[in-house]
């Protein structure tokens, strides 16, 4: 595995545990491996300190792009699966955690763009327990996906069969639709609590841990991978919005959260610390972009002519260069794929774009 996203070396299995709010984390081995000595543990599984278990999807054939985090509850859960195509190594390493067919209890989705849900069909019929939880509007569209993938192929072309593959449908019996402040029971008191948080998608959800007091923020924080040196948001079509996307790390921010889990990738600390620069970096790249945009609609007279994304997104590029460690990227083979794939400047630029254009048109609504 590459560098921890905070940057903080890793702790050796004998180190001991930082206090609450660090990220210590050791890899784990197989839970009900009958000889521990053959317990040499797979690379893509990490046990943080409060307990949270991260398993790497490999989105990509790369490190540290999606990661899927089990909590070990009565019931257990996994929050994030990836997308359809490297399933397997997500499934085998439920496996190698002593995770058989019957006992994963749920899977909890923070929305269904498919380098989160994309696999969940996959993960429905490995573990046909398992009940999956997604907000209202993502329900409809994991029972019949066809509309998902469909839209999907168009936006990422050939990454679509290379990189996430197709989402197979899910009887509706077993997908359970959330609202805001919906709970699920994850037995022996611990609970989970949906918090609506739009704004990278209007049917993004966060969620709160009572058991471990850590928030799950999806994308709705934004994205740190390794060798990046600030959170970047995530701004793409169709949905970005950013009073939504504002209001909701407020949310996050009224719940004091011991910690917050990115799915791309891992944990940020302090979390008080992630969340404000998760706002300043929003607002920056939002005034820069719009920035941008007004000038190059100046230039040719306020007709948009669909130059200005052109503008924009080489104006991001330029302004956040300084964003990645070039020595890092020098020596990550998988760093620059990573961060294209993700939370590129061309996907955060047209994002932002349609969302001034949206506003100016009168057509924004209010959440997303
Ligand atoms: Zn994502």
């Amino acid at each position: 595995m590459s560098e921890q996203p905070g940057g903080k070396d890793r702790p050796g299995p004998d180190d001991a545990p930082e206090p609450r709010g660090g990220t210590a984390r050791h890899r784990v081995g197989p839970s009900a491996g009958p000889d521990p000595r053959s317990a040499e543990p797979p690379p893509t599984i990490e046990r943080y300190d409060d307990g949270i278990i991260a398993l790497d999807t490999m989105t990509g054939g790369m490190s540290n792009v999606t990661a899927g985090y089990l909590l070990d509850a009565p019931r257990p859960t996994l929050i994030e699966c990836g997308p359809a195509k490297p399933i397997e190594t997500l499934v085998a390493g439920l496996r190698s955690l002593g995770m058989e067919p019957d006992d994963l209890a749920y899977l909890v989705l923070t929305h269904i763009h498919l380098d989160h849900a994309g696999g969940a069909g996959d993960v429905a019929a490995a573990f046909p327990n398992a009940t999956v939880v997604v907000s209202e509007v993502g329900a409809r569209h994991l029972h019949d996906p066809s509309r998902l993938n469909r839209s999907a192929r168009q936006v990422y072309g050939d990454l679509f069969d290379h990189v996430y593959g197709a989402c197979t449908p899910i009887d509706a019996q077993r997908i359970v639709g959330v609202a805001d402040g919906d709970t699920i029971d994850l037995g022996g008191g611990r609970t989970l609590e949906l918090l609506y948080t739009p704004g990278h998608a209007k049917h993004h959800v966060g969620v709160h841990d009572s058991g471990t007091d850590a928030v799950f923020s999806g994308d709705s924080v934004g994205v740190k991978l390794p060798g990046m040196t600030h959170l970047r948001p995530a701004t793409p079509p169709a949905d970005f919005h950013l009073e939504a996307a504002l209001h909701s790390l407020g949310r996050y921010r009224e719940r004091s959260p011991s910690r917050v889990y990115l799915a791309h990738y891992g944990p940020v600390d302090p979390p008080e610390d992630a969340l404000a620069e998760a706002e300043d970096r929003l607002r920056l790249w939002a005034s820069t972009a719009e920035a941008a945009y007004y000038e190059a609609l100046a230039e040719v007279g306020a007709a948009p002519t669909g130059t200005e994304l052109d503008h924009v997104a080489e104006t991001l590029r330029r302004r956040f260069a300084d964003e990645v460690d070039a020595a890092v990227l020098a020596e990550d083979p998988d760093a620059a794929g990573r961060l294209e794939l993700l939370s590129g400047v061309g996907s955060n630029a047209a994002g932002l774009v349609r969302y001034f254009q949206r506003r100016d048109d009168g057509t924004l609504t209010d959440v997303g």
